[in-house]
């Protein structure tokens, strides 16, 4: 979508800090990050909220739970723990409206979220 943050970024529109990317989706580091680790895991085919989920792209999902799991492993943080969190609209806390999950690590995650 051409007004879409994260469709300018997976097309090398704007610039970010990729550190993943196959053929289903692009990992980036998080613009402001909420933990040491904050990387953002993104299909590359639009899909605007969880939604928009269907049984044609979920397989998009189990991939970028693999995704992250070796990414966690690569950046030092598969030992200790992560965290993987994807926000759905308004009440969700939505704020980009193409489907991500944030792999968060590196400190204590507490519980519940705010
Ligand atoms: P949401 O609030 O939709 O769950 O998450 C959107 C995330 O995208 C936020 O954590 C925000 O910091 C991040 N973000 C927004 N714009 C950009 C950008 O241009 N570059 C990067 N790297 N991250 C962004």
């Amino acid at each position: 979508m051409s007004d879409c943050i994260f469709c300018k970024i997976i097309n090398k529109e704007i610039s970010s800090n990729i550190v993943y990317e196959d053929d289903m989706v692009v990992a980036f580091r998080d613009i402001n990050p909420q933990a040491p680790v904050h990387i953002l895991i993104v299909p590359k085919e639009h899909i605007p909220t969880l939604l928009d989920l269907n049984d044609e792209n979920k397989q998009v999902v189990a991939h970028a739970y693999m995704v992250a799991k070796e990414l966690a492993k690569r950046e030092g943080i598969d030992q200790k723990g992560y965290r993987i969190v994807s926000n759905c609209g308004k009440d969700g806390g939505q704020t980009v409206y193409h489907i991500h999950f944030h792999l968060l690590g590196g400190r204590f995650m507490t519980w519940p979220p705010g």
